[in-house]
């Protein structure tokens, strides 16, 4: 099936399943704002769970906090989000369209690679074994042609956002490569302006006037500024990291692709301060920490790669992504990046007061380095659901869709089923429910088919069923069925929390990761 056709059954299957809905669907929707519905906040929850415990349970020196969304205006312009927050935005005159323009040169450099990866993959299957990859791409006039293409634009394209950005220029390499708009399919551009992303409003009402106020763009600065509150209070020695998990707001020029770019969304950000000079060996060990949380899900590694920068925010002194392979392609899922002491520096400056912290080992004052970790809830729902959405076929010649997701993440651990709906069953059932919901979220199902009712849990990925049946009356022991193998055994219900808490829970998950 082709990558687009699995992307538009996942976005139907979350809709239908009660997972993802349009925001305000029953106006139209509302562009690029999304609603978690029954089972996709139970799988969101588990998300956070999983992320907030790795950080504050496992590590003695991470703790965590909840600042608030609205915070003083000045931050803004301390942390550079007012002057800098910007991307540089195009119009289509003709199908009205708006494009972020450095998005339009990065798909026409994506269009040389892709070139070049044809040519190859068609090379290799002619050449069998004997094909050299490398001396083809060295050599083959086709590929040389392309790569050179890719790489003279490229060059162009980083130093235009390099110098400002500059937006002539920007314009310019569109027109010079013939980019066309994808609805209208022509090159009536206008010039490219800076948009902000920031979402504004106002707060108070006094005779003066109310005071403008940002939703913020991320998370990050109500850690930095209550840095010292928490480690005064908290007595905390560097090194040490803030966690928060909460709502950021950004005003997407071009929000597509369902829940991977919103203009609400969640971020779960920890900072981690450190001594200056130190930073970049926590950098190292950082990227390390994540990508191991990412890898213990069980997707397999080749779903997750490394985007190391090239060029870095004036604030950064290194900077990579964790990609995760969507239907779309390796996407950011993760940024991990090494911000130097800018923002304290920022905040300093902008409140006037010292922000230092006092190093006791050395008897000195500094401001920390911050190596930050910022991962979107929702993109890491995205890539969840993408990697554990599977059309199986059976042997019986059936489809079954099947959410193949880890136990510790579904939103329902087990369905409680009676056979029938009659003969003492469903009170058998929910006894067994009774006594097991206070260890996991269980699920309690009488309508249908036995058949139709597993269907129903498959695709909403929860690992275990059990069936009461009129044997369950007489021995109390019950059929367990297994979501991936559909293996069915027979256990006395005495064993189910035994068998299932331990499998199921976020404790097991993060043991994986020690
Ligand atoms: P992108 O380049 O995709 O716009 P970014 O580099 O601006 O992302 P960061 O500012 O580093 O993103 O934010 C950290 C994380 O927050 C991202 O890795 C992503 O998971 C998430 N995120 C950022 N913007 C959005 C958005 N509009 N919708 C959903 N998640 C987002």
């Amino acid at each position: 099936m082709a990558q687009e056709d699995v992307f538009k059954k996942l976005v139907s299957h979350c809709k239908e399943y009660g997972f993802v809905f349009p925001s305000s669907e029953i106006y139209d929707g509302l562009g690029a704002v999304y609603d978690y519905g029954q089972n996709g906040v139970e799988l969101k929850n588990n998300i956070k769970q999983y992320w907030w415990q790795s950080m504050v349970l496992l590590h003695d020196n991470i703790v965590g906090i909840d600042s608030a969304i609205f915070m003083h205006p000045t931050i803004w312009k301390a942390s550079g989000h007012v002057d800098a927050f910007n991307d540089p935005l195009i119009d289509n005159r003709d199908s009205k369209k708006r494009y972020r323009a450095d998005v339009l040169i990065e798909d026409q450099i994506a269009k040389y690679d892709e070139k070049i990866n044809k040519e190859v993959a068609k090379a290799a299957k002619k050449y069998g074994e004997a094909f050299n990859e490398q001396e083809f791409r060295s050599t083959n006039a086709r590929v040389l042609e392309h790569q050179a293409k890719r790489d003279a634009l490229h060059e162009r394209y980083t130093q235009a956002m390099n110098a400002g950005p500059d937006l002539n220029e920007l314009r310019q390499i569109i027109l010079d490569e013939e980019i066309v708009c994808p609805i209208s399919g022509t090159k009536n551009w206008t010039e490219v302006r800076q948009f902000n992303l920031m979402f504004s409003t106002e707060m108070g009402s006094t005779a003066d006037g109310a005071m403008k106020v940002y939703l913020r763009p991320e998370t990050a600065q109500g850690i930095f500024v209550n840095y010292l509150n928490v480690q005064k209070t908290g007595r905390m020695k560097i090194p040490f990291g803030i966690a928060q998990i909460g709502k950021a707001f950004r005003n997407e020029i071009v929000a597509r692709q369902f829940i991977f770019r919103m203009r609400e969304f969640e971020q779960m950000e920890m900072q981690f301060f450190v001594k200056p000079g130190t930073e970049l060996d926590w950098f190292k060990k950082w990227k390390e920490i994540r990508l191991r949380w990412h890898k213990a899900l069980g997707f397999g590694d080749d779903h997750y790669r490394y985007h190391d920068h090239e060029k870095l925010a004036h604030y950064a002194n290194a900077a990579t992504d964790i990609e995760f392979l969507m239907p779309f392609g390796f996407k950011e899922v993760e940024g991990i990046h090494s911000r130097t002491n800018f923002d304290l520096s920022q905040h300093e400056k902008f409140s006037g007061k010292s922000i230092k912290y006092f190093d006791p080992e050395i008897n000195e004052s500094y401001t920390p380095y911050v190596i930050e970790t910022s991962i979107g809830v929702d993109r890491m729902f995205l890539s969840v659901m993408s990697a554990a959405y599977c059309e199986e076929k059976l042997e019986n010649g059936e489809t079954r869709v099947v959410l193949k997701l880890p136990a510790a993440l579904a939103p329902v651990k087990l369905a409680v089923m009676p056979l029938v709906k009659k003969d003492g069953l469903p009170e058998k059932a929910r006894e067994i429910m009774n006594d097991l919901k206070f260890h996991f979220h269980c699920q309690y199902d009488e309508k249908d088919s036995i058949g139709k009712r597993y269907r129903r849990q498959d695709a909403i990925g929860t690992p275990y069923c059990v069936t009461v049946d009129h044997q369950t009356l007489e021995d109390n022991c019950v059929t367990l069925r297994n979501r991936d193998t559909m293996e069915q055994t027979r256990v006395p219900v005495a064993e189910l929390n035994n068998i299932i808490a331990d499998k199921v829970s976020i404790t097991s998950l993060l043991k994986t990761l020690q």
